[in-house]
């Protein structure tokens, strides 16, 4: 969970915009490699943007996106390399409905990586133990709860060999008493030492797991710290609010 000193992801300056409608507005951060980054914020604060940047599901229009080194913003980046290595997990769980649970957690492994079908099985074998549901393979997702449906969506990102993790509010979708293996299974990789970014509304997770907290409001990075710093001891006036509000 610390950080060992190396920065895997570099955020400098970066602007996005829609139309007139400036949602990022010169946003600085890094997140080093084995940290875990919990982003904070009110709805509409340019969260989801900002992860999309980092996987380039949105184009940056100023600053830069350095990830291991490589600039994603520079126009001349391969985007299909920089993303392969590069786990989301949303807020929909997005699993194909058609496919079962072990096919979910194959089919990218075999048509981006290139792996046999043997291999894609016994890697995504090995991650649906992780965070057990080993027993629900050849399920479909129709069949199984949201919170399953999630840890299958985190099995699948995983089996990508992922070396950084984006959770998108990985849990505002669930039933209350859904959100807590969810959550159990994001605290376990954490300890592995996997490095991720995750926007998410929930104030005792992020105490507890984050190395840092980054609270975003209107565009902007307010502050971030500590977890005991921006949660416990927030110096904004702008956080308390947010804090007041969710907390
Ligand atoms: P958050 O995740 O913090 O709720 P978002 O990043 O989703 O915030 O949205 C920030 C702002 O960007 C909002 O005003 C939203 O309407 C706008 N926005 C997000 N995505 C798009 C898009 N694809 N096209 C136009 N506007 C967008
Ligand atoms: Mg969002």
């Amino acid at each position: 969970m610390a950080a060992s000193g190396t920065e895997l992801i570099e955020i400098k300056g970066l602007h996005k915009s829609f139309g007139d409608n400036h949602v990022l507005r010169d946003i600085d951060f890094a997140v080093g490699e084995g940290e875990v980054v919990c982003l904070i914020g009110p709805s509409g604060s340019g969260k989801s943007t900002l992860l999309r940047c980092v996987n380039l599901l949105e184009r940056p229009d100023g600053g830069a996106v350095i990830v291991r080194g490589e600039n994603l913003a520079d126009p001349d980046c391969h985007l299909d390399a920089a993303r392969r290595h590069v786990g989301m997990v949303f807020q929909q769980f997005n699993l194909f409905p058609h496919l079962s649970v072990l096919e979910n957690c194959t089919v990218a492994q075999k048509t981006v990586l290139g792996r046999k079908t043997a291999e894609a099985d016994r890697i995504a074998r090995a991650n649906l133990e992780r965070v057990g549901l080993t027993e629900k393979a050849a399920a479909y997702p129709a069949q199984i709860s949201g919170g399953q449906q999630q840890r299958v969506a985190i099995a699948r990102a995983l089996s990508m060999d992922p070396m950084l993790m984006l959770f998108d509010e990985p849990t505002s979708a669930l039933d209350p008493e859904l959100v807590g293996d969810v959550l159990t299974v994001m605290r376990d990789l954490a300890e592995e030492g996997m490095t991720m970014l995750v926007v998410t509304h929930e104030m005792a997770f992020a105490r507890e797991v984050a190395d840092r907290v980054v609270f975003m409001d209107g565009g902007v990075v307010v502050e971030q710290g500590t977890p005991d710093n921006v949660i416990g001891n927030p110096r904004h006036e702008r956080t308390r609010a947010f804090l007041r509000r969710v907390l």
